[in-house]
């Protein structure tokens, strides 16, 4: 079976999101993604191969859907670009998200730097249930 990763950029970091998608889709494509809605379309038109079911947009709840999952078991890998330079709406849902990272030791990345250092650990390779 595979991995399920979670993949949400807020608006200024989705860029950096896609582009970093399409130089790994190798890698993360084989897998399950979820992704917040914006984030997830766009996602869509660059990996038009992979499997991403979208979850509501981030301030419409999406990143507590996302916080859920990984409650629940269901999410192996979060890759998460935030803004770092302005407050977000929803901050108190991306505070809970990266606390449930926390709690559950989730792998998770939350620049390209450290996506493609996950990337290179071989975590994407491993197989997993
Ligand atoms: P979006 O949500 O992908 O729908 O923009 C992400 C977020 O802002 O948390």
């Amino acid at each position: 079976m595979t991995l399920t990763i979670g993949m949400v950029a807020h608006d200024s970091k989705k860029p950096d999101l896609v582009s970093w998608a399409e130089r790994h889709a190798r890698s993360i494509g084989r897998h399950r993604i979820v992704a917040t809605a914006t984030t997830g379309g766009l996602l869509r038109v660059a990996m038009p191969e992979a499997a991403i079911r979208l979850v509501k947009s981030g301030p419409l709840g999406g990143d507590q859907q996302i916080g859920a999952m990984i409650a629940q078991g269901e999410l192996d890998i979060l890759l998460f670009f935030p803004e770092p330079l302005a407050a977000q709406p929803h901050d108190v849902d991306v505070k809970a998200l990266l606390r449930l990272v926390l709690v559950y030791n989730i792998p998770a990345a939350f620049s390209p730097s450290t996506a493609t250092a996950l990337a290179g650990s071989g975590l994407f390779d491993q197989r997993k249930r």
